[in-house]
């Protein structure tokens, strides 16, 4: 499997970057101004990469609406214009950080994307035009 194919969409949402097993000092100290208890927001910018065969008779990968789809689905719906830290599981216990949303925009895309032939390759998610985080869901070594 060798071709790449990626799709973007953009949500945006708030959160405060904070662990709730830590004290409001700790999770200033930690994350700053992201620590607000009021939250802020961010017009977030994900882009889903899958990997697979070209079909030789329809020359696609994947299905283009179905990704669209499963996209929309998993993330877009459950995430835009929410408040990730009240509003959506597990960020009432993880600190949304652009690490962690990313890890659970892959969590969810995983199993829907996976099948034979194709597989979930990349999921890089912007908080910001100048920040982003890349995850492929391979552990460091
Ligand atoms: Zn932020």
């Amino acid at each position: 499997m060798a071709m790449f194919l990626t799709r973007r969409a953009e949500f945006s949402a708030s959160h405060v970057c904070s662990n709730p097993s830590l004290s409001e000092a700790e999770n200033q100290a930690l994350y700053g101004l992201a620590a607000n208890p009021h939250g802020h927001g961010h017009n977030y910018v994900v882009e889903v990469t899958v990997e697979g065969e070209t079909d030789p008779v329809t020359g696609m990968v994947f299905d283009l609406r179905e990704l669209k789809q499963v996209l929309n689905d998993q993330v877009i719906e459950p995430m835009d214009h929410r408040f990730l830290n009240r509003e959506v599981a597990p960020f009432d216990r993880v600190p949304p950080t652009t690490e962690n949303v990313a890890l659970e925009i892959w969590n969810r895309l995983k199993p829907r994307l996976d099948r034979p032939g194709l597989r979930l390759a990349n999921v890089r998610l912007y908080e910001t035009p100048d920040l982003y985080v890349d995850y492929r869901g391979e552990p460091c070594s």
